[in-house]
Formats: structure tokens, C-alpha cells, sequence
């Protein structure tokens, strides 16, 4: 637990069993009920599921939801304040439908609605979010067909807010909403002064892509006023930036946010609703700091912060509280949904067995190498220098044909040799030269796991996020290797090498052996939030098959399995690409009966290389095995 560091990133979601299993704890209100992942991962197995496959726990999903809301309800509650909350959940962050799904469902006593940022994730929040007390924020750039999508979500009795991000859109909607006589509920967007920080940070300030500035704020009020739609403004939004991982900024924005909610409504514009936006962070680290990928507080201090904050601001400036709106995505959906991979081989430094045994007329630099194995003796630096310079002078004649091919390799398999005896002697508690130290990660293996970062975490590789990675089972047994992640796509970007060990961040991590025909599962945690759905296919790599697990309220720790979502199959991402697959497969069987008319091929044999052609289009795009 202490190595992985799965008690300070699961939020009590993970944890490592007696047996060694990762436990699962899916439902907040039952933590002592705890699903095993090996049992899913047999079960998975036993119903022919390929990995790698995305696990879902709705449970999770649907805890995430009752806490934020829960927490919101009671902190309201406890500091009086005046207003409601009424969350949305903005759809971007995982637009799956069984997600979008279990949010409205879980959501709906708390009348949690959804937020839009484009014209599909509209469609969707209109026949997802049927409940008229629930809202539906509409953000992003709009056209006239978003903004009139929007009137029909008036016409039909929901509550969707369009939130104005730039001052054309205003106009667009006003002389739309006057056309087709249907009264729009009128969001303005803050460009905010704040300046957040993190991955995010540009959300925020005056060169934010996104938002009005104060002036045009102002603009806007004239506006609506001239065309006698004042009233239809009812929500001030801000968004400074997702995984905000230092309070102070959260605080911050409250404040500017809830000053200039007041300072307008002291104007007359009669808003409703304050719109925090996201940037609750998730603990992807454990930690719990102002890293990138933390936060340096709990979601029951970051709601209190924004209740307390504003309840005070608009006490002094003497407006009442508003209804409260936040737009959480990633606290809400990261936890849920996990990738398990099968670990297909280790690519290891200096890992191969050959001959070394002196020989005749060999060349001096073979025999020195030679000379430093098991050399004890040598000041462990200098065995270094010595290994790294002679292997170095060896390429040299090698190129200059001095060094045979034998001989480079007994030289290279001798190094390595020297590297990890050096590694192995060196005490690590005293002071070691920094070089020396670096020999961890120069003989670090990488284990070869079947999925593809680009399509299963693809913010490791575009931002350099950091996501819990630990091996699915054996956590009792101690972890003898090291090793980095390498994945299957033919791209040297296609790895992982950013871990939590302990609590620090390191380039590899302990694993186990692999053992001869026992898989060797490896989660990949907390992929519930924009990785699910960002993926692309480089290489052809397609969307992972998925299974959708519930806990069973009757007997706790047992579980079933609800949906099994299949993978894409080659024929499917290659039909993306414009392929067409039944001409393809037409072509490859006109060579086969070629060769059979040629009588190259027999006509039996044949008809078994079409079929495998054709099968191999129905299958996974990854490695089977
Ligand atoms: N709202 C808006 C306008 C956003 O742009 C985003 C994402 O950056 C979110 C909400 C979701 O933020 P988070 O996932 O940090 O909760």
C-alpha cells in the first residue's frame, strides 16, 4: 500500500487486500463491502473477454455524484445560507452514454443537471436531462443552430441557460429569441482576472479564449435592457481552469466571482445563479499538494470555501445568496473507470544470454572488459568508467573493422553484466556518485503491456499527467524488478514513465517477475475523466472492450457484470479510416484462388488463409493472447 500509495490516491475507493488483490470499495456509503478486482478479472476472463478492457464501476460513478451533492446539501445546510445547488455535469469530460446515464439517474433527487459545450453534447443533454428542475448550462462557441436548439429545450419546459462566452453570440441570441417568441434563459461568461495555475492555467485572465471582459459584461446589460430582455439574465459563469490544484485560487476566484455577481445584481439585473465552473482536482499523485496532478485540499474544504465565500460577499455588499451552480467533471468521473492490461513481455537491458568465454586472438578490448566482472576490487566508479569506455572504443573499431561481430556482442553482454554487479554492490546508504545512482533506471526493464497510451491515457503522453498505475494482484509479495511501461504502438512516445512510489514520482516502479503462462495484470487507475474519451487510434489501435460492473446490494462483496461493451474490431477502425473491408477481403481472396489456379496453393489451404483474413478483421486490433 505504502509503495503504490493506493491509500492516498484511491479516496477510499482502492485498497489492497489481505490476498494481495486490489480490493475494490464502490459505494461510499458501504466501505466495509469491498469487491475483489481479481474476481472481476476471472470472471472477465471466463466470459472470453480479450484485455486490454476498461472496467467501470457505476457504483463508483454513482457515489461521486451523492457526495458532491450530499456535501453541497449539508454545508448549505450548516452555514444557512439562502441559495440552492443545482451542479450540472459537463458532458465532455466522459460524454459515454452509460455515463451521462448513471449521472442523471444517480443525480436526480439532487436535481444535478448537465452542461454542453457543442452542438452533439446539446442533442445529448436534451434527451438525457428530461428534468425540468434540473439545469442544462450550454457553454462553447454557438451558431444559430445551437442557440435555436436551445429555445426548443425553452419550448419543451427545461432550464437551459445559454451562457454568453463571446458579445456576437448575445446579439445572435436575442434576435433569434425575438423571432421565434421564446424567452431564453441568459448566462454571462467572466473572463476573470484571477490568474489560476496548472495545466489549465489559460482558462482564466485577459487572454482567455473564452468569456467577456468587464466592459463587455456591461455592454451586455445594456443590451438586453434596450431590447426589454433584462430579466432573461439570470446566471453569472466562470470557469478558471480544470485541476485547480491550490485552494487559494479557488478561493480567489469565489471572491472575485461572487463581487461581481453582487455588483450586478445591486445593478438590477435580476441573476439567480452563480456558475463556479470546474476545477475541482482529483488526487492523481496522492500527494495531496499543489503538483499538477494533486490538490492541496478536500472536496468538503473546497465546497466550504465556495458556500462560506460567497454567503459572506453577498452579506456585505447586501444581495441575497445565490443558487449555487459548479460544473465538476473530473471529480465526478475520474475515480469510476480503470484500464486493465496484460503484461505481454519485458524488454530488458543486457537480458540476453551468449557465449563470453574467451577465445583465441581476441581482441584486447574483449579480454579487458572481461577483466572487470566480478572485479570487486575497483573503486565502484571507476569498474564504470572503465566498462563505459572500453565498450565506447569497441564500436569505434568496430566500425573501423577491427572488432568482429562476435566480439561486439560478447562486449555488450559483458557490460551490462559490469552494470548490474556494480548496481547490486552499492550500498544505498551511503553516498552515492549521481552517475551511479542513474544505473536504476539505465537497468530498469520495461514490461511490454498490450494497449496503446494514445488511446487508453493519452494526457500521460500530451501533458506528462501522472495516473496510478499497480499491479492487480501479488501486491504480498514483494516487487524484485524494475521496470517502466512500454506499450505496443510503434512509437517510441507509446510509454509510461512517470510513477508514484512511495511519495515521490519516479521514472519506473517495482514490479514483479513475470512468470512463465501466469498473466500479469496491471491497472491503470483513475481513467474515468477525459482519458476514456480522448483517445485516439494511432496504429490503428481501436476502443477497448468495456465492462460495466454493479456491486450487489444483496450479498456484499459480490458483484455482476452488466454490459460488456465489445471493443472495436480491425474492420471497424479501418472502416473510419474509408476503408472498405469487404473489398479488401475480396482482393486478398482473388490472390488466394490465384495461387490455387497457379497450384501454389492447395484449394483446402486456401480457403483457410481467406478465412483467417476475414477473422483477423473481426478481431481485436490488440495483441491476442
Ligand atoms: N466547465 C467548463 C466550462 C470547462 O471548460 C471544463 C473543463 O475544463 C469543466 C467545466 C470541467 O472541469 P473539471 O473537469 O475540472 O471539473
Amino acid at each position: 500500500e505504502e509503495l503504490y500509495g493506493v491509500n492516498r490516491w484511491s479516496s477510499g475507493y482502492f485498497s489492497i487486500g489481505d490476498n494481495g488483490n486490489i480490493h475494490v470499495s464502490a459505494n461510499h456509503r458501504r466501505p466495509d463491502v469491498k469487491i475483489d478486482l481479481k474476481e472481476v478479472i476471472d470472471e472477465m476472463v471466463a466470459e472470453g473477454i480479450q484485455f486490454p478492457a476498461v472496467i467501470r464501476f457505476h457504483d463508483v460513478l454513482r457515489s461521486q455524484v451523492e457526495i458532491l451533492n450530499e456535501t453541497f446539501r449539508d454545508t448549505i445546510q450548516q452555514a444557512s445560507y439562502q441559495g440552492k445547488y443545482v451542479g450540472v455535469y459537463p458532458v465532455k469530460v466522459n460524454q459515454m452514454r452509460e455515463v451521462v446515464e448513471e449521472i442523471i439517474d444517480a443525480g436526480e433527487p439532487y436535481n444535478y443537471g448537465l452542461e454542453a459545450g457543442s452542438k452533439p453534447e446539446l442533442m445529448a443533454a436534451m434527451a438525457y436531462n428530461e428534468n425540468p428542475e434540473a439545469l442544462t448550462v450550454l457553454n462553447g462557441y454557438k451558431d444559430e443552430d445551437y442557440l435555436t436548439l436551445a429555445l426548443l429545450g425553452r419550448r419543451l419546459g427545461r432550464k437551459m441557460i445559454v451562457v454568453v462566452e463571446k458579445f456576437s453570440e448575445l446579439e445572435m441570441l436575442v434576435a433569434l429569441a425575438q423571432k421565434l417568441n421564446i424567452e431564453p434563459m441568459i448566462g454571462l461568461r467572466s473572463k476573470m482576472m484571477v490568474k489560476s495555475q496548472g495545466k489549465w492555467a489559460s482558462s482564466s485572465g485577459e487572454r482567455a479564449k473564452f468569456g467577456l471582459s468587464i466592459a463587455e459584461i456591461l455592454n451586455a446589460i445594456d443590451y438586453l435592457k434596450k431590447h426589454d430582455m433584462l430579466h432573461c439574465a439570470k446566471l453569472l459563469h466562470y470557469h478558471i481552469g480544470s485541476q485547480i490544484s491550490d485552494i487559494r485560487k479557488i478561493k480567489e476566484a469565489v471572491t472575485e466571482g461572487a463581487r461581481l455577481y453582487a455588483k450586478l445584481v445591486q445593478m438590477g439585473v435580476p441573476m439567480e445563479y452563480l456558475d463556479i465552473g470546474g476545477g475541482l482536482g482529483v488526487d492523481y499523485d496522492g500527494t495531496s499538494s499543489t503538483t499538477d496532478s494533486s490538490r492541496n485540499y478536500s472536496t468538503e474544504e473546497y465546497i466550504a470555501d465556495v458556500v462560506y465565500g460567497v454567503k459572506q460577499i453577498c452579506e456585505l455588499e447586501g444581495v441575497p445568496h445565490p443558487n449555487l451552480v459548479s460544473e465538476s467533471g473530473r471529480a465526478i468521473t475520474a475515480y469510476h473507470s480503470m484500464v486493465v492490461t496484460n503484461v505481454v513481455g519485458e524488454i530488458k537491458p543486457g537480458g540476453t544470454e551468449f557465449d563470453i568465454s574467451p577465445t583465441e586472438g581476441e581482441h584486447v578490448l574483449v579480454s579487458n572488459m572481461r577483466e572487470l566482472i566480478g572485479d570487486d576490487k575497483t573503486h565502484p566508479q571507476e569498474r564504470y568508467n572503465d566498462a563505459a569506455s572500453f565498450k565506447e572504443s569497441a564500436y569505434e573499431a568496430f566500425k573501423l573493422g577491427v572488432v568482429d561481430l562476435p566480439e561486439i556482442a560478447k562486449i555488450d553482454v559483458m557490460y551490462w553484466q559490469i552494470l548490474t554487479d556494480i548496481h547490486h554492490s552499492l550500498d544505498r546508504d551511503s553516498f552515492v556518485i549521481q552517475e551511479l545512482e542513474a544505473l536504476e533506471n539505465t537497468l530498469a526493464s520495461q514490461y511490454l503491456g498490450n494497449f496503446s497510451v494514445f488511446q487508453s491515457a493519452a494526457d500521460t503522453w500530451a501533458i506528462g499527467q501522472l495516473l496510478p498505475i499497480v499491479p492487480i494482484t501479488r501486491l504480498d509479495e514483494k516487487p524484485s524488478v524494475r521496470a517502466s511501461i512500454a506499450d505496443i504502438t510503434c512509437d517510441s512516445d507509446g510509454k509510461i514513465s512517470k510513477f508514484i512510489e512511495g511519495t515521490q514520482v519516479s521514472e519506473n516502479i517495482p514490479l514483479h517477475p513475470l512468470r512463465k503462462d501466469e498473466p500479469y495484470h496491471i491497472g491503470m487507475f483513475l481513467t474515468g475523466a477525459y482519458q476514456d474519451v480522448m483517445g485516439d487510434m494511432h496504429n490503428l489501435f481501436g476502443r477497448l472492450t468495456e465492462v460495466h460492473i454493479f456491486a450487489h446490494d444483496e450479498e456484499p462483496g459480490d458483484f455482476y457484470i452488466e454490459e460488456i461493451v465489445p471493443g472495436n474490431s480491425a474492420a471497424r477502425v479501418l472502416e473510419t479510416m474509408q476503408y472498405n473491408t469487404d473489398y479488401m477481403a475480396k482482393v486478398v481472396k482473388k490472390a488466394v484462388d490465384q495461387q490455387i489456379r497457379k497450384g501454389g496453393l492447395a484449394p483446402r489451404e486456401g480457403v483457410r488463409w481467406t478465412d483467417f483474413y476475414e477473422k483477423c478483421l473481426d478481431g481485436s486490433t490488440y495483441l491476442r493472447t
